[in-house]
């Protein structure tokens, strides 16, 4: 690896003091004076080697091979394993129509478990369909009942556009399913996603894995620690049509702040609901299309990986995803065998050379479950575009990965308990002080990035220009305000703010604050544009420049504010500064700029609960 990846993302709290880059856990001395730069008590922080383990860390044993203790074991063994010496059924795959050789396709050898969901038996030319995953989850949590103490239900979480169910398993040894009884109980919850674009089928196959292997297999114990929230198809109508967005064309995986979409809205609610401390977003990616195209190279790691990278983050935050869950996932997908990789894309524009990693705009479910306060994990295996191919290979690497973060949150139960408390009033704490990033974008770097030759399947290393989210550039700060007032007519706005679980008061009595106006010194329209290229059929968006200026606003009876000493504030900022593609001004969710000011000083007027 080069220098570039080793860093970690920079953050905004206290950055001055602390200095660019982030030190290890283990090295951090000046523990203090973090602490000093904020008026909140710092969690313990234990570095990974020096915890005790309370279950034990994900082991690379295949489970059909050898016993292995519960929470280290993938799968419960279903059928005889195959042979993983023998990849002649990929092989023969790979000659009906695979995109590359089946020299290539031997290096992608079955791993020694079969996976047996309805979409993975053996002569099916069909992933599992929708009546089949409502069934499966419904068995699941019938199964999970049996066991004494533990409790389950399958939630309807809204409708797609096509009207399909949007389901949820919940498995949980609190009293009961309801959120409330379930955060009342005080253990981490995990909120497992898959298959947000319905071309990308692993990640939904291995959640129902998943599901079973909590409900009645050899996951069971890690439900005396954690509860699991699990949405095995978040886009089920994409995944009727193998179509990576939805049936309306929105990519819901941009659609996470501005929620347009039901998809996108169903699992803002489940968050809101059961504030996840940690989330999965489970993908697969392109294996060869326009990479071949580009470099004449197939795609190589069975699995790529990123944690939330976006402007604002809580420097905590990054430090438990990156030691207390990514370095665990890449040596329990290294113990069975299975490559990985920094998560990266390309754009569509095949002049454009470009290797990008993952976002840093507030759009995705990974940054956006991030400005949560969650722990939040993309998960992605080589499978788009490849049909089948492999398909027992992709799952087990989203099995293998999704175990580790299960057990490492089992592992951690007790610290992410204090974790997020304390980031939650970390991130309140900073409202009306310093500054804050309105945007930030990767900083670009080299990299020599491994790929496969298509022929002869030997590795083939490509430099490329490499868009690093590891390390952000800020492109645009200002003042951190108290909080914004919104204008009477901002309903939508308001209401999407409050699926996100944003604490929003209402004027009860006419009065007036202190705040920055927003005055527009430039406009165009344009499009959303993410690494891969323009975003997916998002309507035309204004693309505004903006002064500030400072002075008392009368705030009506029935206007709205929202205080930014709320732990979501970040998500807050993310989408009421006006001037960045993802905000809802520029998506017209907020209609004009004098909808909103900055208020820069504690408002005295008389506010009520919404
Ligand atoms: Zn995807």
């Amino acid at each position: 690896m080069t220098t570039i990846l080793q860093r970690t993302p920079t953050t905004q709290l206290c950055a001055p003091h602390i200095g660019r880059r982030l030190r290890p856990l283990a090295l951090l001395a000046p523990l203090a004076l973090l602490a000093a730069c904020t008026s909140v008590p710092l969690p313990p922080w234990t570095p990974p080697s020096a915890q005790p383990a309370a279950t034990p860390a994900p082991a690379p044993a295949p489970a059909a091979q050898r016993p292995a203790p519960p929470a280290a074991v993938q799968v419960s063994p279903v059928a005889p394993p195959a042979l993983p010496s023998a990849p002649s059924a990929s092989a023969a795959q790979a000659d009906a129509g695979a995109p590359y050789s089946a020299a290539v396709a031997a290096r992608f050898p079955a791993p020694a478990v079969i996976y047996n969901t309805p979409g993975l038996q053996a002569g099916r030319s069909a992933f599992t369909t929708q009546a089949e995953i409502q069934a499966w989850l419904r068995e699941q949590a019938a199964a999970a009942t049996r066991t004494p103490g533990v409790r389950a239900a399958v939630q309807a979480i809204g409708r797609s556009q096509r009207g399909e169910m949007l389901e949820a398993l919940v498995l949980t040894r609190a009293g009961g399913t309801d959120p409330a009884v379930i955060q009342a109980a005080g253990k981490p919850t995990v909120l497992l996603v898959g298959q947000q674009h319905g071309d990308e089928p692993a990640g939904s196959e291995a959640l129902l894995v998943i599901a079973r292997e909590l409900a009645q297999g050899l996951l069971q114990p890690v439900l005396e620690r954690i509860n699991v929230v699990i949405v095995p198809r978040a886009n089920p109508d994409g995944s009727t049509i193998d179509q990576r967005a939805t049936s309306g064309g929105l990519d819901m995986n941009r659609d996470h702040l501005l929620l347009n979409t039901p998809e996108a809205q169903a699992l803002a609610r489940l968050a809101r609901d059961y504030k996840p401390t940690v989330v999965v977003d489970a993908h697969e990616y392109t294996v060869a299309g326009r990479f071949l195209q580009k470099f004449g190279a197939v795609q190589k790691f069975d699995a790529l990986f990123q944690y939330a990278t976006t402007a604002n983050l809580p420097e905590f935050l990054t430090k438990a995803a990156e030691e207390w869950y990514r370095r665990p996932l890449l040596a329990a997908l290294k113990g069975q065998n299975l490559s990985s990789e920094w998560y990266y894309t390309t754009s569509s524009d095949l002049a454009d050379k470009k290797i990008s990693m993952g976002g840093t705009q507030p759009d995705t479910s990974r940054n956006v479950n991030g400005l949560k306060n969650a722990v939040s994990l993309l998960i992605e295996t080589r499978g788009v575009g490849i049909g089948r191919l492999h398909i027992q290979r992709r799952v087990h690497t989203q099995v293998t990965a999704i175990t580790s973060v299960l057990a490492s949150t089992a592992q951690r139960a007790n610290e992410l308990q204090q974790l997020r408390p304390y980031l939650d009033k970390d991130v309140a704490a900073q409202a009306c002080k310093e500054q804050a990033v309105v945007e930030a974008g990767p900083t670009a770097a080299q990299y020599e990035l491994m790929m496969l030759d298509p022929v002869t399947g030997a590795d083939k290393a490509v430099n490329v220009d490499w868009d690093s989210a590891l390390a952000l550039r800020t492109l645009k700060a200002r003042a951190r305000p108290c909080g914004y007032w919104l204008s009477a007519a901002s309903t939508v706005a308001v209401d999407r703010l409050r699926l996100h679980g944003v604490q929003v008061m209402r004027v009860a009595e006419q009065g007036s604050m202190l705040g920055d106006s927003y005055r527009e010194t430039a406009s165009t329209t344009g499009e959303r544009q993410d690494a891969r290229g323009a975003i997916a059929d998002s309507n035309a968006i204004i693309k505004v420049q903006v002064s500030l200026a400072r002075g008392v606003i009368d705030a009506p009876r029935g206007s709205y504010y929202v205080p930014l000493n709320q732990p979501m504030a970040n998500l807050v900022m993310a989408a009421l500064e006006p001037d960045t593609q993802s905000s809802f001004f520029a998506n017209q969710i907020l209609q004009g700029l004098q909808s909103t000011v900055r208020v820069m000083a504690e408002p005295s007027v008389k506010l009520e609960e919404l």
